[in-house]
């Protein structure tokens, strides 16, 4: 049987991060694996295993002192990072394959495959340099857009983060840098503050960073518009040599966390229109690692329809709740204005 083109990365170990009454729990990982496999959907995806990134690795965007004093805490027992994100004892060694599985995500999809989805946690969206938060420990996306630029030599990396929250240490972490796009969708006002249209990038990296802010209830009309509005017009410009994913399924409707109103058929479209982005730009590679999603429900429908989506599998997915009406909002044309006003010193999309 000949290998399939999109893999999956995951391993046990990445249960043993233990949050207890937490809407970041294991739980999460193990109905998407059981869903992937009663659909068959597993058998049609390469394995692929996660490495452990090195502390010189996870150094590519954090402090050694945070690092260390990460490893500590996880050392000690227990501790906290803020008042949501919870280390144990086997915390930081999770977090190192966290971070290294979508490292190892990276080099399949450059030698090998054309696409993966990292099944990891905890997640790393809101990780900034030197402090961990919102249930994040390491900014596993930031550090491997690092790791494909110096092991793999790429020059232009493309981040899409369409997790409901916005990721401020992404953000952050890359404000100042041309060669690494962030682009950013997500729910406005809301956790953790950041991601304004006004925040755009500094110095090198003006225009580089790329929000799109928008209001609760938002469903897969208003993302998809955004999507062919703002994000393909500026990534086709960009021409990105790898295209990760902060793929974060919390804007789904039935979850716990976040108040947007997408489906488990929205992020199948959202998939599709990354891929052709980077089918124009990139040979197809893309790696996307998963952040939020809460609801243990939506959360696998949503992950197994991405995956539909990068390889192509041909499923029929039906997600067994009640699809909200969904039509395109005048609130998100309006925000794509202010977007393209932001933006269009910049980027041709005015
Ligand atoms: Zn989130």
């Amino acid at each position: 049987m000949p290998m399939s083109r999109t893999g999956v990365v995951y391993h046990d170990d990445y249960l043993k991060h233990e949050t207890g009454e937490h809407p970041e729990q294991k739980e999460r990982l193990i109905a998407i694996m059981k869903l992937l496999k009663e659909t068959g959907a597993l058998k049609k995806l390469t394995r692929i295993a996660p490495k452990k990134a090195t502390t010189e690795q996870i150094g590519y965007v954090h402090d050694a002192s945070y690092i260390e004093n990460v490893r500590g805490l996880c050392q000690s027992g227990r501790g906290m990072l803020d008042s949501d994100t919870i280390l144990s004892q086997d915390s930081y060694e999770v977090a190192l394959l966290a971070s290294g599985g979508v490292m190892s995500a990276v080099d399949v999809v450059i030698d090998d495959l054309n696409n993966a989805f990292a099944l990891i946690r905890p997640p790393g969206h809101h990780a900034e340099a030197s402090q961990g938060m919102g249930f994040c420990i390491f900014n596993n996306v930031a550090i491997a857009a690092r790791y494909a630029q110096r092991q793999h030599k790429l020059k232009r990396i493309l981040i899409v983060d369409w997790d409901v929250h916005h990721g401020n240490g992404t953000q952050h972490i890359f404000y100042d840098d041309a060669s690494v796009l962030y682009f950013s969708i997500h729910q406005s006002p809301f956790y953790p503050g950041t991601g304004k249209t006004d925040e755009i990038g500094t110095g090198d990296g003006k225009g580089f960073t790329v929000n799109v802010p928008l209001p609760r209830g938002m469903g897969d009309a208003g993302y998809t518009y955004v999507f062919n509005e703002i994000l393909i017009p500026i990534a086709l410009e960009f021409r990105p040599e790898l295209v990760l994913i902060s793929a974060g399924q919390d804007a789904h409707f039935a979850d716990p966390i976040g108040g947007m109103n997408v489906t488990a058929k929205g992020f199948d479209q959202l998939a599709g229109i990354v891929k052709s982005i980077a089918n124009s730009t990139c040979e197809g590679r893309i790696v996307a690692a998963l952040e939020g999603g809460y609801d243990l429900t939506a959360l696998p429908y949503s992950v197994l329809s991405i995956l539909n989506s990068f390889g192509d599998l041909g499923m029929d997915i039906k997600e067994p709740m009640a699809t909200p009406k969904d039509e395109l909002s005048g609130q998100v044309r309006e925000r794509v204005k202010e977007v393209k006003e932001a933006q269009k010193e910049c980027w041709p999309i005015s």
